[in-house]
């Protein structure tokens, strides 16, 4: 229980979506490590026992409970989880095992369950089995329900929310943050990730504010306190004193006023003052951000991140489901371009019906168009799909991490087989459907030139990009301070890129984080691109950005940026000369 005397606790973390919320605290995903220890007299063994098996009762009725009110629900992919949660309540590894450890170490009930599930985890590792050692984190799931059933802590399922609640967890992989869409979390804050992280970049997008990299915000709240996340400024207060409520209330409100206002741009081109059309799209990772996408004026998706139609599920999306997808999204956008990148599996998103070996570093490892081409029913299916769907309205189709021209070849090779099948089965599709690579690894910026020869368009990843050319973790919360976009190299290679689709004719876009940063916009910009894609929130204020600058002076401006040597003079060079150009400072 939360207790009302409880001190107001400020914590700095990143803020990596925008809004300010206030909420009562949920904790998810607190470590096990912190279980209470104490050695058990002889005597209380059997009663001690029995606690456990009290505690394995609770979660049983628990998890039926849960599997009821999700069953009303159209939500097959929680289903399962709680079906292999509910296995493992059944698993004699686990439960007998943990109740042997009671009787022979006569310790508490928590400790031995955790010296259990710390056994059974590191099987796990060693097993040769990927699904099997997918299962970790189930284990990890069943293991935290016993132990808050022992130490009397309430839990709520993230999916199945009843209270609108703010979600305070040590980490929240994107396939969790996926199962936040479904409107019950006010806001989040983890005491791991970065900026770019797909969970960050989810939260932008479903517009839930967050902040991640605080470090022990899971040791400092507890359930029910009150919490304020401010994704802007990247803080978090537990506990705010009445004063700090009061001002948090306030800048919501007109948070939400001035977000309001932006939306009225909706309408108006996004031209710069020397009348230059740029193209502003939008980025998602789920259908059912296409409304909130044309609401911010978005004039296409120049990026949908369809590796998550596969994530919270047992099967793999069939090639009819992912053309229904694909169709609904394409339609729903009509006249504008949708551009659907294949899938992008591997590195930080899972699912549990694609064979990724655990690897030492997964960013580098079996991922994405490596992935595909490995696997490659997967990915012709999903290009039957997207081949299909292209049928029904302006659609193109993007291949991710490319390194090397052979990935192009393969990748292009399968699409043609694609194309020969539904040809064979009269199947509809355009043969002309335009195929691009993202850019978001020095390699391919490198050969930008005989790349651009072999594909339709370039999209610029940068969050990738940042990743691999500043050997940055986008994901660790101890390096995110390098996340430095406005270092010279990624501007040089931006325009490595730029020049290489110029000679080539081809259109380069850029999908990657910093499209809608204010503070970077007018760089890129100057640099010559042209196709900007971003999460939908960033659009009206992109616009207005655009609206009150020029492009000859953005060129200007990007020359001299490029002979600066440190991210640091970059930024300084770029927000004195934008303040010269009668740019507000607020807007930067
Ligand atoms: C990128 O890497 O910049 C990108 C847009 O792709 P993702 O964030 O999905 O890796
Ligand atoms: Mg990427």
């Amino acid at each position: 229980m939360a207790d009302s005397a409880r001190q107001q606790i400020v914590i700095q973390g990143i803020g990596v979506s925008s809004g300010i919320t206030v909420g009562k605290v949920y904790l998810m995903g607190r470590p096990l490590e912190r279980v209470p220890k104490y050695f058990i007299k002889e005597s209380l063994v059997p009663q001690e026992v029995e606690r456990f098996r009290q505690a394995v009762d609770a979660s049983r009725r628990q998890l039926m409970g849960v599997k009821e009110e999700v069953s009303k629900r159209e939500a097959r992919e929680l289903i399962h989880i709680l079906e292999v949660h509910q296995m493992m309540l059944e698993d004699d590894m686990l439960i007998r095992e943990t109740m042997n450890r009671i009787r022979e170490d006569e310790v508490n009930a928590e400790w031995a369950l955790e010296k259990v599930l710390d056994e059974i985890k590191n099987v796990f590792d060693t097993i040769d089995d990927d699904y099997l050692r997918g299962r970790k984190k189930d284990i990890h799931y069943v293991g935290e329900r016993i132990l808050a059933n022992l130490l009397g802590r309430k839990i709520e399922e993230i999916g199945n929310l009843q209270e609108k609640v703010v979600v305070v967890a040590h980490d929240l992989s994107p396939a969790d943050t996926a199962l936040m869409a479904r409107g019950k979390v006010l806001g989040f804050a983890t005491d791991m990730g970065g900026k770019t992280s797909h969970t960050a970049i989810l939260a932008r997008s479903l517009e839930i504010p967050a902040v991640v990299g605080l470090e022990s915000v899971t040791e400092q709240a507890q359930v029910g306190d009150t919490v304020v996340v401010d994704g802007m400024k990247g803080v978090v207060i537990l506990n705010p004193a009445p004063e700090a409520l009061d001002y948090y209330l306030e800048r919501r409100k007109a948070y939400e006023v001035g977000e309001k206002q932006l939306l009225k741009l909706r309408k108006e081109p996004a031209q710069t003052l020397d009348g230059r059309p740029i193209q502003l799209l939008a980025n998602i990772e789920l259908i059912q951000e296409v409304p909130s996408v044309l609401e911010h004026g978005a004039e296409g998706i120049g990026l949908y991140r369809t590796e998550y139609l596969f994530m919270n599920r047992k099967d793999l999306p069939s090639e009819e489901e992912q053309l229904e997808n694909y169709k609904v999204v394409v339609r729903k956008m009509a006249p504008y371009p949708v551009t659907i990148r294949t899938i992008d599996l591997g590195g930080d998103k899972f699912v549990s019906r694609v064979d990724i070996p655990a690897e030492m570093n997964p960013a580098l490892g079996l991922r994405a168009i490596r992935l595909c081409l490995r696997d490659v029913p997967i990915f012709k299916a999903q290009l039957r799909a997207i081949l299909r769907a292209s049928a029904f309205g302006k659609l193109k189709i993007m291949f991710p991490m490319v390194c090397m021209i052979d990935e192009v070849w393969q990748a292009r090779s399968i699409l043609r087989e694609a194309m020969e099948e539904l040809k064979s089965e009269r199947i509809s599709f355009d043969p002309k459907v335009a195929v691009g690579i993202m850019v978001e690894t020095p390699s391919a910026c490198l050969l930008a030139q005989p790349l651009a020869k072999e594909v339709d368009f370039f999209s610029i990843g940068t969050n990738d990009l940042i990743q691999y050319s500043l050997a940055i973790d986008r994901q660790n919360e101890h390096v995110a301070y390098l996340y430095q976009p406005l270092h010279p190299s990624i501007l040089k290679m931006i325009q490595m890129v730029v020049q290489a689709g110029e000679k080539q004719g081809i259109p380069v876009g850029i999908c990657g984080e910093m499209a809608g940063e204010e503070a970077v916009f007018p760089l890129l910009l100057g640099l010559g691109l042209k196709e900007f894609s971003m999460n939908a929130l960033s659009i009206p204020r992109i616009k207005r950005l655009v609206r009150s600058i020029s492009l000859a002076e953005m060129e200007k401006l990007a020359q001299e940026a490029l002979s600066l040597s440190s991210h640091t003079e970059v930024d300084a060079f770029t927000k004195s000369a934008l303040k010269a150009a009668g740019i507000p400072e607020e807007i930067l």
